[in-house]
């Protein structure tokens, strides 16, 4: 039986591009296709008939057609606009920086429900007003699991101990996790990690996010988390996503803009 011409579904944008003279084509995140390339035809025309409310990271309801190379965009009904994230750049980086990941880990029409609703939450989280930082770690951490990459962080990838807390640790990306005292590991390359470092990381694999969010951290601690995490996700994604230079320098702005004269 051949596919039907026409379905619904929710979706999320990840990115779209200017196409033709009015035309717009979508990268879109759905919870049962995974990842779809559609076209929205004439989008770009003032009396275009789906209007312009396709921007990126809302949550859509959208009637699609199948067609030859892109599937096309007949309707558009927003569920989740998510104004706040918005409005706020170290959010709305943030938001550029999460959908990024999920693009660049999802393959077109493979099936990412699980993904999906992650992205879903980490938006409205943002859009709660959520420390970004602690959206995108918690986002990370679970992105990580659910692509089967999840850091070890009880154990030592070389010998398989149980990290004590009065040791030295080592963060190695390349072998997945925290290296204990006692293995040698390479020789270049033992980025040390503190026992405080070591917990947050702990907590985000186990503690639920409401539970996160509250949670107490120093901003040293904070910052040595995310560089872990960021080369975690560097090692294993191969490269490091555009969307962080755009993060970095808004939050460097902001730091600057925050410093007393
Ligand atoms: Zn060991």
């Amino acid at each position: 039986m051949p596919a039907p011409r026409r379905y619904a579904t929710d979706a999320i944008v990840l990115s779209r591009f200017d196409y033709g003279e009015a035309d717009r084509i979508l990268t879109l995140l759905t919870p049962g296709g995974g990842k779809i390339k559609a076209i929205a035809k004439g989008i770009r025309r003032q009396k275009s008939r789906i209007g312009g409310s396709l921007e990126p990271f809302a949550e859509l309801r959208l009637a699609l057609a199948h067609g030859r190379t892109f599937d096309v965009v007949t309707q558009v009904e927003v569920i989740h606009p998510w104004l706040r994230m918005r409005d706020d750049l170290v959010s709305f980086g943030t938001a550029s920086y999460l959908g990024e990941l999920a693009d660049r880990t999802q393959e077109e029409r493979h099936a990412g429900e699980s993904i999906y609703l992650l992205l879903k939450r980490a938006f409205e989280l943002l859009d709660t007003g959520m420390a970004p930082t602690r959206v995108a770690r918690w986002y990370e951490m679970h992105l990580a699991d659910e692509l089967g990459v999840r850091p070890e962080v009880d154990r030592c990838v070389e010998c398989g101990r149980l990290l004590e807390a009065d040791e030295r640790y080592r963060w190695m990306p390349p072998l997945g996790g925290v290296l204990c005292e006692r293995c040698p590991g390479p020789p270049q390359d033992r980025t040390p990690l503190s026992l405080e470092a070591l917990k947050v990381l702990k907590a985000y694999q186990r503690m639920d996010v409401e539970a996160l969010a509250a949670l107490r951290i120093r901003p040293a601690v904070e910052a040595e988390v995310e560089g872990a995490m960021r080369a975690f996700l560097a090692y294993s994604l191969d490269r490091s996503p555009r969307s962080l230079a755009f993060l970095d320098e808004i939050r460097a702005e902001r730091r600057a803009t925050a410093a007393p004269a």
